[in-house]
């Protein structure tokens, strides 16, 4: 039986629902066999997963998602196997976090002045004072009847042209693939669907990407159609990348999205974990 690979996945370290050890139960009962854990811009919960994951014979691929300001855009770029105490990138998440903190209390001044109070310490209260996200705030808003559910909130109150955006001002590319790949790790460009770009915008964010020593991009995701995952199938085997496979879970709250549940990677690319088994990376304390 080939392995089931699910390499983008969320914990309450960032602004997913379950904690590390919860995510790792729910992965091995869904027939995970490798789990990447990429929280948001921290290494946080990858000790916890670490243990959780041993313990249960599960493969876990240490990860990040580093939040990347590029082309005047949000873009994710996931760090998978990387060395979760290394130094440089420590630090530099951590710097990551610090602007969260100070794009938190825009984002709760500026809902503030159409009426919505309390939206920081509301946010705060869901983030669990680890990290703070736009999730937390969406969360807050439902619960406090703003609108029905989290994407609604995105919708009306926290992307471009709504009151509560905030542009972002995070990594370079160039700064967070040399984090990523100074901390041992593979760099893979995130849900490339999610951002609107032309093909040729995303064709030059690949060919920066892979000038840095960028080497995968996630071919199926929970934000891609079909059609899209075959686009980015495409990309991945013309332009020399890895193909990845996550579903970008945050929790059973959002019951569109499966763990472990994305779809199979077409036959023609290479996928990302080809080299994993000779490398050693597959193996799990049990044997
Ligand atoms: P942040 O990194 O704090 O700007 O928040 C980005 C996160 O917000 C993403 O990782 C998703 O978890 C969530 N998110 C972004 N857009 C949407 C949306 N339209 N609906 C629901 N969640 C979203
Ligand atoms: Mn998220
Ligand atoms: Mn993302
Ligand atoms: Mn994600």
């Amino acid at each position: 039986m080939p392995r089931s690979y699910d390499l983008h996945t969320h914990s309450t370290a960032s602004d997913g629902t379950l904690t590390p050890a919860e995510l790792v139960a729910l992965a091995v009962t869904k027939g995970v066999d490798v789990l990447a854990l990429t929280d948001h811009d921290t290494p946080e919960g990858l000790d916890a997963a670490q243990v959780a994951a041993d313990a249960a014979g599960l493969i876990l691929s240490p990860g990040v998602e580093v939040s990347v300001t590029w082309g005047g855009r949000s873009v994710h770029i996931l760090g998978l196997w990387i060395d979760c105490h290394n130094r440089t990138l420590c630090e530099g998440l951590a710097e990551l976090r610090a602007y969260r903190h100070r794009r938190a209390e825009e984002i709760g001044r500026r809902l503030a002045e159409v009426g919505i109070p309390g939206a920081l310490e509301g946010a705060q209260l869901y983030s669990g004072g680890c990290l703070i996200g736009r999730t937390h705030f969406a969360r807050f808003l439902v619960q406090q009847g703003y609108a029905s559910d989290e994407r609604q909130v995105f919708k009306h109150y926290l992307v471009k042209g709504k009151p509560g955006h905030v542009a972002g001002e995070w990594a370079q590319l160039e700064t967070a693939v040399a984090w990523i790949r100074g901390a041992g790790g593979q760099a893979v460009i995130a849900h490339p669907g999610r951002y609107r770009f032309t093909h040729t915008k995303l064709l030059r964010l690949i060919g920066e990407f892979r000038e840095l020593g960028g080497v995968g991009i996630e071919v199926v995701s929970s934000s891609h159609t079909r059609d899209e995952s075959l686009l980015f199938a495409r990309y991945a085997r013309d332009h020399g990348l890895l193909a990845s496979v996550g579903s970008d879970f945050h929790g059973p709250q959002n019951p569109w999205v499966k763990l472990g549940g994305a779809a199979q990677l077409p036959p023609f690319c290479t996928s990302i974990w080809a080299d994993w088994e000779e490398r050693g990376l597959l193996r799990t304390d049990s044997g």
